[in-house]
């Protein structure tokens, strides 16, 4: 007898099981599928999406068959999934989630990541950041992100909440040696070592991540991407963030931001520069012939200073991302909502081009962040081999009628049709509850971290 998918209890499963054989077959969706990435020369945010009726087979960790029509195949548990669709798990690629408790207070400030967190920031202790972390990566996961990739301080409490909801995340220690909450070259031989001595399962993996232009050196910033490109680590930065950096870069080092980067060599596909807010049509030009991906976070940009120039973002056909930024300068975590946003600013300053049409902003949070992770065909898609990283949403009126399943999904429907969440061949969201996890426990461990960093730093709540 299939278990179905409205049943309010979770099916049972093996959570030692990631790399096992358990079969876990879900009959009758709706499945938002892609052609595979035609490698490294493929076109930016491109990729033939689809969807099709038919039943995913997961073994283990992976997605194993995606069968057309019906199934008959054995499984160790058989799910029904009639009414329900299910999309690749979301990847939000630029996150600071121990941030959570500057919710709410980032509003109206001047001048906010100079005199505003770095100082708080300061009070931060490492036992504070895995409780500090719940609240934006639970929030996370009910917007159907399976993956962040996070650049925070003391990354280590970061990765062990990460592994406690069983998300995945691709997490970087910030260095920085010339500004920030805690620079000094000491930032970069802790980042390295921690690095070298790394010990979290595969869900958890490491990036390098400098801060932004300003506040790392040329010297820094050349030996971390040296360090990054040796290894295969992705290099995940803030890259003209604001004015102020792109005046101080000017000053330090006679030229702009992305100038700076691309003579360290920090740029290249397996780079994620954040903002880009105050580059120019050139620097996206050099963006784009190094194969780097912008990732724009619209709620962010416009709280903190401005939306990126997105005509230069289309103009110049770079790879780009869509992501939430912190909740410092967001408040939510929700990244198709930003998806949206972006459609619409896209839409207001009269860009013609197919540049931010639904297909590209799904991309922009699937299958481009994939590939500046080094997961491509991996992660961001719902293929045979593809890790089962996969949202269940469902497929209900607010996706009716289906003419166009993917503008649906992103201007109707949104992260509030998100009922189910597997990560790795886990179920880790049933019915909008956690699995396995006392949320009230997290609760209470955040509300406490928030306490004390209050306390600490004199802020008011
Ligand atoms: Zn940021």
């Amino acid at each position: 007898m299939p278990i179905n998918m409205k049943q309010i209890e979770p099916p049972k499963q093996n959570t030692n099981s990631s790399s096992g054989t358990e079969k876990k077959l879900i009959k009758n969706l709706r499945i938002l599928t892609s052609d595979k990435l035609a490698g490294p020369n493929a076109s930016p945010n491109t990729g033939t999406v689809r969807v099709v009726h038919g039943d995913l087979l997961v073994t283990g960790n992976r997605v194993t068959e995606l069968v057309l029509g019906g199934s008959t195949h054995d499984a160790d548990s058989v799910i029904d999934g009639k009414g329900f669709l299910a999309i690749p798990g979301l990847i939000n690629c630029h996150t600071h989630a121990p941030m959570g408790f500057f919710r709410g207070l980032g509003h109206g400030r001047t001048n906010m990541i100079e005199e505003f967190l770095f100082p708080a920031e300061k009070s931060l202790t490492a036992e504070l950041l895995e409780p500090l972390s719940w609240s934006y990566l639970v929030t996370s996961l009910r917007a159907g992100v399976t993956c962040i990739a996070d650049h925070y301080y003391m990354i280590h409490g970061v990765g062990q909440a990460l592994e406690r909801l069983g998300m995945r995340g691709f997490i970087g220690e910030t260095i920085a040696d010339l500004g920030g909450a805690f620079p000094g070259w000491e930032s970069w031989t802790k980042a390295r070592d921690a690095v070298e001595s790394w010990n979290f399962s595969s869900l958890v993996r490491p990036v390098i991540a400098p801060h932004a232009a300003d506040t790392v050196s040329s010297k820094m910033l050349r030996e971390a991407a040296q360090f990054a490109r040796k290894n295969s680590l992705t290099l995940h930065m803030h890259l003209s963030q604001t004015k102020g950096e792109l005046q101080r870069v000017r000053i330090q080092d006679g030229m702009t931001p992305v100038q700076k980067a691309f003579a360290c060599e920090a740029l290249w596909d397996r780079t994620l520069a954040v903002h880009m807010v105050s580059a120019r049509e050139a620097d996206f030009a050099e963006l784009r012939t190094s194969g780097a991906t912008a990732v724009i976070c619209p709620t962010s940009q416009i709280i903190y200073e401005h939306l990126a120039p997105l005509e230069h973002v289309a103009a110049s056909g770079v790879h780009w991302a869509t992501a939430t930024d912190c909740a410092a300068s967001n408040d939510g975590a929700d990244v198709l909502a930003d998806c949206k946003l972006l459609g619409l600013m896209a839409r207001d300053r009269k860009i013609n081009s197919d540049t931010f049409e639904p297909k590209n902003l799904l991309a922009s949070v699937t299958t481009t962040p994939a590939r500046a992770l080094g997961m491509s065909g991996q992660l961001g898609v719902i293929q045979a081999g593809s890790l089962a990283d996969i949202v269940f949403l469902r497929d209900d009126l607010s996706m009716r009628p289906a003419f166009d399943d993917l503008r649906n999904l992103i201007y109707s429907a949104g992260s509030s049709g998100v009922e189910h969440v597997m990560i790795d061949g886990h179920w880790r969201l049933w019915r909008r509850e956690l699995c396995g996890v006392d949320e009230q426990q997290l609760s209470g461990e955040f509300e406490s971290a928030v306490s004390e960093i209050m306390r600490r730093t004199g802020l008011n709540q």
